[in-house]
């Protein structure tokens, strides 16, 4: 019953202008927020075993009865994966009629997995996240130019769905050329402007060089970006860049920065959250459940990207809590013989290293018996090579004292490998640390 009351609210809450629905919403204490979440995620759950072939038969073979479940953490070890999504196809997690469908390709597989979705949950997802823009000071009177990818990709449609509650003018150039991108859009003189970290990177520097207009910020999602990146971006347009954390299968709203940028608030709303294999500062894989899909539920979906849950109170003052910065993809953790590392062991050595815009990749080989780093770093002057491999060098032994000493006592080799600008990054997204050594052991298997 006061469950059925809080949605009411809230619902209302999304209805209305978002400045009201921010402080309508502020207003609800905490234990509010819980409860409407276990009443939506009992209902997902009954959903999803009555209408879904997959999860009935997951359920039915764990013996899982779903009336006797309250939250998501009392599944056990039941998970929904990726790999699930691709191995059963879309059709399987299917609970309803779908209007739409789009699709995400991931780094550890060309194959791509599908999301289905309907209208209202569009409608649904563009309120909540005309909340975070409106938080971030997108107004009525803004000019946005976005260059979100249009080919399969989430982001370009949730966006658009926001913009109609805000009332913006809007413009979506699609994914095209950053120069062409700078000559057309001064015809529209934009004030904000989308689009992914390394396309507004490459977008940044054309700016520097034939000069840029006066932004009121820039907003990037799709992948990560390192801080000194952003930085070089905040200081060519004078305006700050907020980052969006999401993925196609969570609808592309997981969480949004503030103006603090300090992690990002998650989505309640729409979502529970939960960290598993946390480590002792509380890093670990980001579990997901969807509370208000009806057309394609997800439950406990592995995100496979390492964070942790901020409860702290933010700066900003927001209701909502957080999830911290993305450390790194579970799947792109590796065990060598540096020891167990992931992309952000990579980002730290290299982040006064590398020219913003710059990508890197780290590739882990074994040659004899010795692990093999090889560091690909894309650099302005091939020649410089020696010297980034020195600087690279001494960061990785003033910055992690254990990979060091591992370094020291040959367990592996450090190399670094010179790269042209721009030939790295083959797709959309560019995986990080790619592990030979495993695919050969794979393809054997
Ligand atoms: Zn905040």
């Amino acid at each position: 019953m006061l469950s059925k009351t809080i949605e009411q609210v809230e619902r209302l809450a999304l209805c209305m202008k978002p400045e009201r629905a921010i402080g309508l919403l502020s207003s609800l204490p905490a234990s509010a927020i819980e409860a409407m979440q276990r009443a939506r995620f009992r209902r997902t759950l009954r959903l999803a075993a009555e209408k879904s072939s997959f999860y009935r038969e997951e359920f039915r073979r764990r013996g899982i009865d779903v009336r006797k479940i309250e939250h998501p953490s009392e599944l056990g070890d039941f998970f929904t994966t990726g790999e699930d999504l691709r191995e059963h196809g879309a059709e399987a997690f299917l609970t309803g009629r779908a209007d739409t469908a789009f699709e995400t390709t991931g780094t550890t597989s060309p194959a791509p997995k599908r999301a289905y979705f309907s209208q209202k949950e569009i409608d649904e997802i563009g309120r909540t996240s005309a909340l975070a823009l409106h938080l971030l000071g997108l107004r009525r009177e803004d000019r946005v130019l976005s260059a979100f990818d249009c080919s399969f990709w989430i982001s370009p449609v949730v966006v658009r769905s926001a913009f109609q509650y805000i009332n913006c003018f809007h413009v979506e150039a699609g994914k095209i050329e950053p120069l062409e991108f700078y000559e057309r859009a001064l015809a529209y003189r934009p004030n904000v402007i989308f689009g992914e970290p390394s396309w507004i990177v490459r977008l940044s520097e054309i700016a520097e060089a034939r000069g840029r207009w006066p932004l009121k910020f820039l907003f990037a999602g799709g992948e990560n970006i390192t801080e000194t990146a952003r930085a070089a971006v905040e200081r060519v347009w004078h305006a700050p860049l907020y980052l969006n954390y999401g993925q196609t299968e969570a609808f592309g709203a997981i969480g949004i920065e503030c103006k603090e940028k300090q992690g990002y608030h998650r989505n309640d709303l729409n979502f529970i959250f939960e960290i598993v294999d946390e480590d002792e500062e509380g890093y670990g894989e980001l579990i997901y459940t969807t509370l208000t899909r009806d057309v394609m539920p997800l439950i406990r979906y592995r995100s496979t990207d390492i964070t942790r849950l901020v409860d702290e109170p933010c700066a900003c003052g927001l209701f909502a809590r957080r999830i911290g910065k993305i450390r790194a993809r579970a799947d792109e953790m590796v065990v060598c013989g540096m020891g167990n590392v992931g992309p952000w062991v990579f980002a730290e050595i290299l982040s006064d290293v590398l020219t913003p815009g710059a990508d890197w990749q780290a590739v882990v080989k074994n040659e004899g018996h010795r692990d093999v780093i090889e560091l690909r770093v894309e650099m302005d002057d091939l020649m410089s090579q020696g010297d980034v491999e020195s600087r690279v060098r001494s960061n990785l032994r003033e910055r992690f004292a254990d990979f060091w000493r591992n370094h020291e006592m040959k367990l592996y080799e450090l190399e670094v490998a010179a790269y042209a600008r721009g030939t790295l990054r083959g797709g959309r997204k560019l995986q990080r640390v790619v592990d030979k050594r495993q695919m050969l052991l794979r393809r054997v298997v």
